[in-house]
């Protein structure tokens, strides 16, 4: 008993040390500010109304962004009043679209991290009676749960919390189409105890806490082999060992699945992510049906995902649904919105993964994109940096894709989302207005 309560102790202190150095390691976004970029593209915006053709929505923008501007996370209710208002506001514009059902595992960050979390106590367990080919068996099974659940979308254990959900798909059908561009949103918005910044730092040191977990096995091997290990001193540091090991286990399932214990009124309301390109993708749907966009012969599809922040679970059902259809159709292309619609120039993600395999944006799709925000904006688009999104289910299945979005500077950047930072005061209406001229003139530029 008496061992137990300082391991105990043991386990507390690692917790706490590695949370306080999370916490008070300061949090910096990573580029300068430029200013001048955003102002040029403020500058240029009366010109740009002629020249580009992109559209006034006077308040539009707003009262669309206000009205969805609530905590949205795929395991409320609110998920679904969100799906119900935009495609309110497609129908009362007579934009065509259609929906996805599709199952959702609501909390599959907490349910997977909280049984890694499970599995490290167990190997620690192990560890303690001295039995390496249960320890090892035990480590084995952390990274092959991982790999099952985010990688390849198997729900080994996140089916317990499981609900519908459905993706809204728009689509403006060209008379002899030659190609299919598709722009996406995710409609849902996520609180978390960290923020991107924050969590990466976290998922960091996963693998290098499978190498620690290795070597734990090692240790009772040679403990059971060899018989060392046996006197006090080793013991302590052993048991410090597994104390961070299960410590570092803790931190993961606190910073995936911490979410639930965040109170209503501290939860995001995902004004910048992903509402801002929420409401993008409602105006361009606005301005096709309209006729203010010409789409030639490409066909047009606008997909709103649902699941995007617990794994990209819409983009993969959407993207699964598509390879099983049958039929010829044209190619394919998919420029991806995030963080779309706060200060600062356009920018692109080089790269989009979960944690193993990141995939390249397609440099075909960055260039032309590119043309499209010189000439509505003056600016040349600028490197953002990489991300797990939507848009990585798409590349994943060989699908050309770029996510584009803003910077974010003078601003937090790309910081201080799924949290309260995430505000309405984030939000830059003009912003809006530019993107959706970009994404029309990208679309004319076919
Ligand atoms: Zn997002």
């Amino acid at each position: 008993m008496k061992s137990l309560s300082f391991f105990a102790r043991l386990i507390f202190c690692c917790i706490l040390t590695i949370f306080l150095a999370i916490l008070i390691f300061p949090v910096s976004s990573c580029a300068q500010s430029p200013q001048e970029e955003y102002g040029t593209a403020a500058v240029l915006l009366p010109d740009g109304q002629k020249r580009a053709n992109v559209s006034d929505f006077r308040g539009d923008l707003k009262q669309w962004e206000e009205a969805l501007a609530i905590p949205r996370p795929n395991h409320s209710e609110a998920l679904y009043a969100t799906a119900a208002k935009i495609k309110a506001y497609l129908a009362a514009w007579r934009v065509p679209y259609v929906t996805q059902e599709f199952t959702l595992q609501q909390h599959k960050m907490l349910v997977v991290s909280f049984a890694a979390f499970v599995l490290a106590m167990l190997l620690g367990v192990a560890v303690f009676r001295k039995k390496p080919l249960l320890a090892l068996a035990l480590l084995l099974a952390m990274p092959a749960l991982l790999i099952a659940e985010f990688e390849l979308f198997v729900p080994v254990v996140s089916w317990v919390a499981q609900k519908r959900a459905e993706n809204i798909i728009v689509s403006f059908n060209a008379a002899a189409p030659v190609r299919e561009l598709i722009f996406a949103a995710h409609y849902d918005s996520k609180t978390d105890i960290f923020d991107h910044i924050q969590r990466a730092r976290v998922y960091w040191f996963m693998i290098p806490s499978f190498g620690w977990g290795l070597l734990l096995v090692v240790l009772v091997f040679l403990a059971r082999k060899y018989s060392v290990l046996g006197g006090r001193p080793e013991r302590i540091v052993v048991s410090l060992a597994v104390a961070v090991f299960i410590a570092y286990w803790g931190l993961v399932a606190y910073a995936m699945g911490g979410y639930v214990l965040i109170p209503e009124e501290r939860q995001s309301i995902g004004a910048v992510d992903d509402g801002g390109a929420v409401v993008t993708l409602l105006a361009l749907a606005k301005d096709i049906q309209e006729g203010k966009v010409g789409v030639g012969q490409s066909n047009i599809t606008l997909l709103f995902t649902a699941g995007e922040e617990i794994n990209l679970l819409g983009a993969d059902a959407y993207v699964k649904a598509r390879l099983r259809e049958k039929g010829k159709r044209p190619p394919v292309s998919l420029i991806n919105l995030e963080v779309a619609g706060q200060n600062g120039g356009i920018v692109y993600l080089e790269k989009s993964g979960v944690f193993l395999k990141y995939y390249e944006a397609d440099p075909g799709l960055v260039g032309r994109i590119d043309a499209a925000v010189q000439a509505v904006t003056g600016v040349p688009i600028k490197a953002g940096g990489k991300v797990a999104d939507d848009s990585q289910r798409f590349m994943a299945a060989g699908i050309p894709s770029v996510t584009i979005g803003n910077s974010g500077l003078p601003g937090y950047g790309m910081t201080g989302f799924h949290g309260e930072k995430d505000s309405l005061q984030r939000v830059n209406y003009r912003n809006i207005e530019l993107m959706v001229g970009v994404l029309g003139r990208y679309i004319e530029s076919y």
